[in-house]
């Protein structure tokens, strides 16, 4: 089958119409006819090969939304017709420790959905029906996107750090990522602190469910909550004054970046003892996750605030999205 896509040839090329022919369907794979496609930052770092392991051309675009069109002879769990998601990853091995506990997104031999691979930015793409998400019925296809990667990440933290609806949490950075941190853990029951340095999302932040709104630039702002967080989600790439961040972290607080900060992260051991306090980390979710958390969105009708563009203005978006102007995360229709 031949797939009508959009690729870039180098770091900091423009995306061009590009074909590929995607070969024979394996037994266990699906094909999917692309509706939405997501626009993430990893997107854009592997277009500029920021991680060094892109491989061009590259097909971005792992928030992909859309229907079953070929299924191989041994898929299992969906079936053509069926609405799926397809994320970050686009395959695993199936039978190591880690897929057999459930967590696939874990597996040494994961395949990622734009790695030696190509993405969402396209008719249509291909994966392994493990992560070809089955969606729930009722859910809006246009906003769903951005949760298959953007979602799932920062969901994926609330469950393994055990936040309970009693807590009161902060989120630092309020972007694609950021923003659905808030809706989450809003409807979590929880407290919600934001943290952002730019004043002018103030209004719609609180709009979002966030009780407060802190300058993370100012120290005096950071004092003022000491003691109080239960849970705080990085979901900045930069390097930020993390101490200062323990400080407002309450006794067996945690700590938690979804954010890839590529300078190591200076953590005084000290910030640490004396409140029993940890710090961590986490990549996506496993496939069980996402669709529970799927379904935690449709309950709560919990959608990214979505921008939208048309496939073809695809440059366009990625632009926009460069320069800090998405509000809060880019959604491209085929
Ligand atoms: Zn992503
Ligand atoms: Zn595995």
């Amino acid at each position: 089958m031949k797939v009508n896509a959009y690729a870039v040839s180098e770091p900091k090329g423009k995306l061009k119409p590009y074909t590929y022919e995607l070969g024979t369907l394996g037994s266990e794979e699906v094909d999917i006819k692309v509706s939405y496609c997501g626009v993430c930052h990893s997107d854009l770092s592997m277009m500029n090969n920021e991680w060094g392991m892109t491989q061009y051309p590259l097909v971005p675009g792992h928030e992909i939304i859309g229907e079953v069109v070929a299924a191989g002879n041994a898929v299992k769990n969906i079936k053509i017709g069926d609405k799926v998601g397809l994320g970050w990853l686009s395959a695993s091995c199936m039978s190591c420790q880690q897929c057999m506990e459930g967590s696939h997104h874990l597996c040494k031999n994961s395949q990622s959905t734009i790695v030696g691979r190509h993405g969402g930015f396209a008719d249509y793409v291909r994966g392994h029906w493990s992560w070809a998400i089955p969606l729930p019925q009722a859910i809006d296809l246009s906003k769903a996107g951005p949760l298959l990667c953007g979602g799932i990440t920062v969901f994926n933290p609330i469950i393994l750090a055990d936040v309970k609806p009693t807590d009161t949490v902060g989120v630092i950075g309020i972007g694609g990522l950021g923003h659905m941190a808030i809706k989450f853990l809003k409807h979590w029951g929880c407290e919600v602190i934001a943290f952002s340095s730019n004043p002018a999302k103030k209004e719609e932040i609180l709009a979002m469910g966030a009780t407060k709104v802190i300058n993370s630039r100012d120290p005096k702002e950071l004092e003022a909550i000491a003691g109080s967080l239960n849970f705080i989600l990085n979901t900045t790439n930069v390097s930020l004054d993390w101490n200062s961040y323990l400080t407002t972290l309450a006794p067996k607080g945690r700590l938690h970046t979804v954010g890839a900060v590529l300078e190591p992260m200076a953590i005084p051991a000290f910030g640490l003892i004396g409140g029993e306090k940890t710090v961590g980390g986490s990549p996506i979710g496993s496939p069980a996750l996402t669709k529970t958390m799927l379904e935690f969105c449709v309950r709560h009708t919990i959608y990214p605030t979505v921008e939208e563009f048309p496939m073809e203005k695809v440059n366009e978006a990625i632009e926009h999205l460069e320069k800090g102007n998405a509000r809060f995360r880019i959604v491209l229709k085929n």
